[in-house]
This record gives C-alpha cells, structure tokens and sequence, in this order.
C-alpha cells in the first residue's frame, strides 16, 4: 500500500505542513491548483505580476507578539520584517461634502507587522526549503475516493488532462468551504461534516484591495501616516503600503459588496478610488504610477458565492472530518485553526498540528521517500 501522504493546496497551510513532513522525513507530494504558490498570499509588481519585492494583494499584516506560531516561523525561515507606518496624522472623511478631517495619529497597538519583500517571502522561503519534484502546479482536485485503504485523488492539470494520485493520507490545505463546493468525495462525506464545512466562512474571501503606486511617499513630507477612514468610499480604510525597499504606495479596502463591486465594474472602482485618495491626501494622490485592483470574490480557488455573505470563522474543537473518511483525510487550512481562525498564524497552527498528527501516527519506521504512481488519463 502507498504511504504517500498527498498534500492538497499550495498556500501558506499546505507549506508549512509539507516543511515539516519533509524535515520528519515523510514522503509526500503537493498538488496546486493554481500556476503559482501562495493562495490568498500574493504579492505583486507595479504590473501585477508575482515579485520578490511585492505589494501585497491578499495579506499585509502579522503580529508575533500575540500570534507565536507565525513569529516563529518567520525567525525559523531567517525572514526580516518591519513596522507598518503609522507615524504621522490621520485622515477621517465623513461625508462626501464636508472636507476630510485630520487627527492626530495614535501608536498601533498592538503593532502590525510586515514582511520585507511582501509576505510572499514566507511562500518563497518555505518552498525552496521543500524538494522541487514534490510540488506540482497547475493541478486541481475533482475527486476523492475511498478503495480499500487506499485514498484516490483525481486532478486536472493545466492542459486538461485528468490524472490520479494514489495516497494513504491526505491533507486539505484549503477553505473548509471551499473544498465542499468544489471536491465531490465518494463515499459521500456525511451530513453533518459536508453542512459544518459548507457553513465555515473563509476570512477575506469577500474583499477587494486597491493601491496607488508612487514615485514617493509624499503624504509623509506633509506630516500624515496614510492611514485614513472614510465614510463615503468607495475606499473604507486605507494604509500606507510603501514597501522596505522604498517603493510608495497607498493601499484601501473596498467598502462596496460584492454584488456592487460586479455591477459597477473594476475600471470605475478603480477610477472613483483615485478621486478619493485625491480628496483625502491632495492633489499628488490624483496621479499614480500604476494601480492594482483585487476582488478576491472573483478568485474561483479562494471564494465560493457563498462567501459574498462575509463572516469570521470562529474556533471550534471538534473533529472536521468524520464517519468513512475519518482515518484518511485531514483538514489544514487557516479556517480549521483552534487559535486563530481565518489569519496567516492559523494556517501555521493548522498545519502545524495536522502534520504533527501524521508524522506521529506513521512512525519513523514507516516513512518512506515519495515514489509518483499516477495514471494519466484526457478529461
Ligand atoms: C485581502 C486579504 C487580506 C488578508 N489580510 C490578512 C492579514 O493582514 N493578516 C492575516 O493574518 N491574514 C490575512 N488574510 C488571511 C490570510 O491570507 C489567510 O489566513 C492565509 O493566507 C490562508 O492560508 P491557507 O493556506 O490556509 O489557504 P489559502 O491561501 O487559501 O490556500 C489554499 C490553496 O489551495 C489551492 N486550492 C484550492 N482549491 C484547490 C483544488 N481543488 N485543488 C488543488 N488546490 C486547490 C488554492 O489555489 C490555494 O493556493 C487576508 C486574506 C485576504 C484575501
């Protein structure tokens, strides 16, 4: 029988648990659906395109003081970090015909954090830890079933092709709800776990960010953090975002719903948040380098429709998986963690005590190095 454990998703859970089955010596292999690494991590260039030294779409912020299992993943991987921007005014814009007000700008506490490089560091530093042939991009699971002792894992890979990966565990590093609306398992998972897993909102999934990019942070010269909160959008809170290399930057969350954000489109959102950080920080802010534009609603491998309804999962100590399935099958992504559901340190946690559960439940002597036996076959 394979002892191939299989990791399914190639975010910041599926990482760090695939880092330490391998430092364990456990044989395993990663399938991503995705053409890149990193999920909802994705730190990009002025032209949008994955970068070292990247401006952060998905996440910006960790705080190691309260969220060890991040902080000492980030020392463990000899990544540096610093201070999210908060020196200087803040700007509160209250209605459309009022002019925004200024305050004074208060201390972050606790204080937020951001990776050198943009926190697609953390990504690239976990994979070049991990062997090369044990990734595979591009290759979206379809289908789960149970044979025998056996889990067979069917994917489709970039060109269309089907194929079929043998295991005797897997690991879901994904949303909850993600993995219901998308993966059919046979048997059929039972009731209670396909509802629980269905229910599980995942953090985010229901935002869009926008940046301005600049050739300098001129808002500092005139004493302000970029820190900013409006009233009257489309941009609702708004940040500094330039990046430890100096390259400036105003990011916003996007106020609309999603349903608004569809109907009006990117290119108007795009538009009206330009005038907004005009009004808000002068005329400087009227004409950017670049912009970028997120909707993670639209990510069909992060959100599903029913994340358009938003919501935190909340810690639960329950067992995600249960009846058939119970001994093969484990989940990992941030929303299954018991401390901090929903953030980067919850997908470490997550990951963390799931591959620590498979590493102790094989045993030193039955691991064994990952040996391929897929079966390709045209979707
Ligand atoms: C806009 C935004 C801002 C955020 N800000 C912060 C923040 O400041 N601080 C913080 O702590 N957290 C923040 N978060 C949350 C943080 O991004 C997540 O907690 C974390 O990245 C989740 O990691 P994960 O590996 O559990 O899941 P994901 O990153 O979602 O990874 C899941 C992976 O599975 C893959 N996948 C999906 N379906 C399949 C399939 N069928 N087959 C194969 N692969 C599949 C996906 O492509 C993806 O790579 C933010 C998220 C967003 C979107």
């Amino acid at each position: 029988m394979s002892q191939i454990i299989l990791i399914v998703g190639g975010g910041l859970a599926g990482l760090t648990a695939a880092g330490l089955l391998h430092r364990a010596g456990v044989g395993f292999k990663l399938l991503e659906a995705r053409d890149r690494l990193g999920g909802r991590i994705l730190s990009v260039d002025a032209t949008g395109e994955p970068s070292g030294d990247g401006f952060d779409l998905g996440p910006s912020w960790f705080w190691p003081g309260l969220q060890p299992a991040m902080g000492d993943l980030v020392h463990l991987l000899g990544l540096h970090y610093f201070e999210q921007n908060s020196d200087g005014d803040v700007i509160f814009q209250r209605m459309s015909r009022e002019a925004p007000q200024r305050y004074r700008g208060m201390r972050q506490d606790p204080q937020s954090m951001r990776l050198v490089g943009g926190t697609g560091a953390i990504i690239s530093a976990l994979a070049e830890s991990l062997p090369a042939q044990s990734i595979q991009l591009s290759a979206r699971v379809t289908h789960v079933s149970l044979e025998g002792q056996e889990v067979v894992v069917q994917y489709v890979d970039g060109s269309g092709s089907s194929h079929k990966q043998r295991a005797s565990h897997v690991l879901f590093a994904l949303p909850p709800r993600l993995l219901e609306a998308k993966v059919l398992f046979s048997p059929s998972l039972d009731f209670a776990t396909s509802e629980r897993w269905q229910r599980t909102p995942t953090w985010m999934a229901p935002h869009a960010k926008f940046f301005a990019l600049y050739d300098r942070p001129f808002w500092r010269d005139a004493g302000l953090s970029g820190t900013a909160q409006s009233l009257v959008g489309p941009l609702v809170e708004i940040h500094d975002a330039t990046t430890a290399s100096g390259r400036a930057a105003l990011f916003g969350f996007v106020g609309l719903p999603a349903e608004q954000r569809a109907a009006i489109g990117r290119d108007a959102i795009v538009a009206a948040s330009v005038q907004q950080l005009a009004q808000m920080f002068g005329p400087q802010a009227a004409s950017p380098l670049a912009t970028l534009f997120k909707d993670w609603t639209d990510d069909p491998l992060t959100a599903t429709a029913d994340d358009r309804a938003g919501g935190h999962p909340s810690s639960d100590r329950r067992p995600w998986v249960n009846g058939k399935w119970r001994d093969y099958i484990s989940l990992a992504g941030s929303e299954t963690s018991l401390s901090e559901p929903g953030y980067l340190a919850g997908a470490v946690e997550a990951a963390t005590r799931t591959a620590n559960e498979i590493i102790s439940r094989l045993g030193r002597s039955e691991r064994q190095a990952f040996a391929p036996s897929s079966e390709v076959s045209r979707a």
